[in-house]
């Protein structure tokens, strides 16, 4: 009799897709008879198991599709090396209600001071939000939006960039990029405004982005609709690494000015 009962139950936990449930009964019931459960408390025990398992899948899943470059969370950053950044506001962010509001997040600040790792520390935060996130260099991207236009697909390709509740474009600025990718760019920023949340970092200020583009008045429309409603973030400093350095004596004071 148990045994068809246990066979049911297993049956039944597959087609509900209860697959924590499955594997952990023993334990589950193990738990529940230690813990002299009634029927609502192993129901309730039953349930939060598979639920928080559905959740920490979910999040795995996210972070994948995301495709950050390397796994740094906000947990590890220093923020004393970083006195420019405010970390009640980056923890604001990391709430994803940015995202929810479909508002964008603009990093500043030379090479080396930590914008990457923030952003990937907040994309990350915002997958555990609930929101699909994906992560791309300004390179990557462009060249993947060139491409699809000479193969006349970039409908297609828009289409896919201006998907993601969150898109990450990382490093914008270190190339110069010519009208053709400022009107890409545009493009994209275009399609996800107001519907979509977008983060750019970039050690470009927004006076030099006319340069940047080639392109005084893409430039401006872009930045029209980017900073509409908009978190910015102007990080200073030197170079973590090069300060790490230094301070480990690695470094003559001549060589970190140097390296800069
Ligand atoms: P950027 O994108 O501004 O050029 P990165 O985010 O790539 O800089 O930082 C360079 C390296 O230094 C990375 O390995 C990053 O994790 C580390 N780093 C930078 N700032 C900090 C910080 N405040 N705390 C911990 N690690 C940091
Ligand atoms: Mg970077």
């Amino acid at each position: 009799m148990t045994d068809i009962v246990r066979l049911r139950v297993e049956e039944n936990c597959k087609r509900l897709y209860l697959g924590l449930v499955q594997s952990r009964l023993d334990a589950l019931l193990d738990q529940a008879s230690r813990e002299h459960m009634d029927y609502l408390q192993l129901l309730d025990l039953v349930l939060a198991a598979e639920v928080a398992s559905k959740a920490d899948k979910r999040v795995k899943m996210g972070i994948q599709i995301a495709h950050f470059p390397v796994p740094k969370t906000l947990e590890e950053f220093d923020w004393s090396a970083q006195p420019s950044v405010d970390p009640a506001q980056v923890r604001e962010l990391a709430t994803g209600r940015f995202v929810g509001h479909g508002h964008n997040v603009l990093l500043f600040g030379p090479p080396g001071v930590g914008k990457t790792h923030l952003a990937i520390g907040i994309g990350r935060a915002v997958v555990q939000a609930g929101y699909s996130v994906l992560f791309v260099t300004a390179t990557e991207l462009l060249a993947a939006l060139d491409k699809a236009r000479a193969d006349n697909r970039l409908s297609d390709r828009l289409a896919q960039y201006a998907k993601p509740k969150l898109l990450i474009i990382d490093e914008l600025g270190y190339l110069t990029y010519d009208k053709v990718a400022a009107n890409l760019l545009f493009q994209l920023v275009n399609r996800r405004h107001g519907k979509a949340s977008t983060l750019i970092t970039t050690n470009q200020p927004v006076t030099h982005w006319g340069t940047m583009f080639g392109d005084e008045m893409v430039a401006a429309a872009m930045l029209d609709r980017l900073l509409e409603h908009s978190y910015a973030l102007v990080i200073q400093g030197e170079s973590y690494r090069m300060r790490e350095k230094r301070r480990a004596g690695l470094l003559r004071p001549r060589d970190a000015a140097a390296a800069k």
